[in-house]
């Protein structure tokens, strides 16, 4: 970083004492920006840097709800609204007993930028709670949606700023949150939310679209250095929504997912993971991985291992922030890993970042591979406008071909910035650009 932008940076610190993962992603976008402030020294006068940093709007909430014993619980709620530069803001929410302001904070600055990437017109949020759905009964889960949206709703509609999931939100929370709009705006308003199901305005490649998305983002990057995934071998962390249907893309195009993970340890399958147990277990058991070797005997499960020192060609992080540190860096560069790419948001940690690069592997921060998530939603919000509903064929293309240009628009501004193949320089410099020309023309 320049004198310049540090002396920025550490203005941001300082107003954001506290929120490492803010600042982290803020470092990280930083470090890129020096070239294009040489080149535009008008965002600089501008102080678009300054202005990219802090939200628009930070909503901070009180959430009381009752569990199936009559007792009193009391949670935290936020929505960040980071940027609408672009359009209305557009983010996940996140129920998680780590989530904090700091870690909406650093979702949020980086959907600004995913989001621009995917040349939708979207601006940047996100939002959550410290609820912790795991082991919470259904009508637990709606009691505390209910209560979560009684508030929100004032904050959100179809051209303010659209949620969807995140971890611990999936179709069963977005359709309690719905339901409970519904009720209190008296308004049908599809669009208000994304990742909906199917019969009340939910678009079909929804669910799948994250983990699509990134395994045609990985088919991108290995094509520009001549390869496919065809016999590759993978390993996936997480179980999760995101990791479920990466691992499904990435066997359909002849990759070998030989692992995956969740909080608690690390199965591997020599064979390739077996997805419908996977299913099974995560989606409609609700389960821990740990059963999966109860039929597929073969397999083993390292409670509390560490997916990164298996042996692979491409590591696809889909869990959670800092999951992937220096030292499973180290590993994977040991192991001859050729790709990377970032089903989550931000899980590699700075340092990670550093060492895979330096070690030549090819490494795509997730504000780009894992944008076909949120791309998607904005198709969502497309059929909602026109009340249309497009079929999965339709739909799946219109999200490869997304992939790939968010793919070929990173790697020609990387090339353009003169750091060719450094697809976190080109996406960061990529979507800044876009933001920062649509604040410049929108005036202060
Ligand atoms: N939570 C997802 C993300 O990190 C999706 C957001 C959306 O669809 O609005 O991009």
């Amino acid at each position: 970083m320049d004198e310049k932008l540090s002396s920025v940076f550490w203005n941001i610190q300082q107003r954001n004492l506290g929120e490492s993962e803010f600042i982290q992603a803020v470092k990280e976008v930083l470090d890129s920006l020096g070239p294009v402030l040489a080149k535009f020294p008008k965002f600089a006068e501008q102080k678009i840097i300054e202005r990219i940093c802090e939200p628009e709007r930070q909503i901070i909430f009180r959430v009381p709800w009752q569990d199936d014993r009559g007792e009193v619980h009391i949670n935290r709620g936020f929505r960040v609204q980071f940027n609408s530069a672009l359009g209305p803001y557009k983010g996940g929410l996140r129920f998680h007993p780590s989530v904090n302001l700091s870690i909406i904070k650093f979702l949020g600055f980086e959907q600004i930028f995913k989001n621009a990437l995917t040349g939708m017109p979207i601006g940047g949020a996100k939002g959550g709670s410290d609820f912790d759905p795991k082991g919470r009964s259904d009508d637990e889960v709606m009691r505390f949606c209910q209560s979560f949206m009684t508030e929100l709703s004032r904050h959100i509609g179809e051209y303010t700023d659209v949620p969807a999931g995140d971890i611990g939100v999936g179709k069963r929370e977005i359709g309690y949150l719905f339901g409970q709009y519904k009720r209190i705006r008296n308004r049908y308003e599809s669009s208000v939310l994304t990742g909906k199901g199917l019969s009340y305005g939910g678009a079909l490649v929804r669910t799948e679209a994250t983990g699509y998305g990134l395994g045609y983002f990985v088919q991108e990057m290995l094509a520009a250095k001549n390869e496919t995934l065809e016999g590759k071998t993978c390993v996936v962390s997480g179980a999760g929504n995101v990791a479920i249907y990466a691992i499904e893309k990435v066997a359909q195009l002849g990759g070998r997912v030989v692992a995956c993970s969740d909080s608690k340890g690390v199965i591997y399958d020599a064979e390739g993971i077996d997805l419908k147990a996977i299913k099974k277990i995560k989606e409609v058991e609700r389960g821990s991985i740990e059963k999966y070797c109860q039929t597929r005997k073969h397999a083993q499960y390292q409670r509390g291992g560490n997916l990164w020192e298996i042996e692979c060609d491409v590591a696809l992080p889909c869990a959670t922030q800092n999951e992937l540190t220096g030292r499973d860096a180290d590993a994977l560069i040991r192991n001859q890993c050729k790709v990377v790419a970032e089903g989550a948001n931000m899980p590699t940690t700075p340092e990670g970042i550093a060492k895979l690069v330096a070690a030549g592997v090819a490494y795509a921060p997730g504000k780009a591979a894992n944008a076909g998530g949120v791309a998607t939603s904005a198709l969502e919000m497309q059929q909602n406008a026109s009340r249309d509903a497009w079929s999965f064929e339709f739909t799946d293309r219109r999200l490869a071909t997304i992939m790939k240009d968010i793919h070929g628009r990173c790697l020609a501004t990387a090339d353009e910035f003169g750091v060719p193949g450094n697809y976190a320089l080109g996406a960061n410099i990529e979507g800044f650009m876009n933001v920062a020309d649509a604040m410049q023309s929108l005036g202060l």
